[in-house]
């Protein structure tokens, strides 16, 4: 049973249409930065280091509220 779900848009990579599920919020965090470590990489790259902040900062957020919606 897939839980957990975050979707590269939502993280601000426009073009993609990448959806990382997984049954728990670790989970889901360790698929979604090995996607966005393959696939990202030079978007990432060339992020400030505050961009990169705010990008952690998106992800903690969004994973927070996927518990919150589900318990
Ligand atoms: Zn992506």
């Amino acid at each position: 049973m897939i839980l957990y779900q975050l979707k590269c848009k939502d993280l601000g990579f426009d073009s993609c249409d990448f959806i990382a599920t997984g049954n728990s919020e670790t989970e889901l965090k360790r698929k979604f930065i090995f996607h966005s470590m393959c696939f990202h990489e030079k978007e990432l790259n060339e992020m400030e280091l505050v961009q990169k902040i705010e990008f952690d900062n998106n992800l903690n957020q969004l994973l927070d509220k996927q518990t919150n919606y589900f318990f």
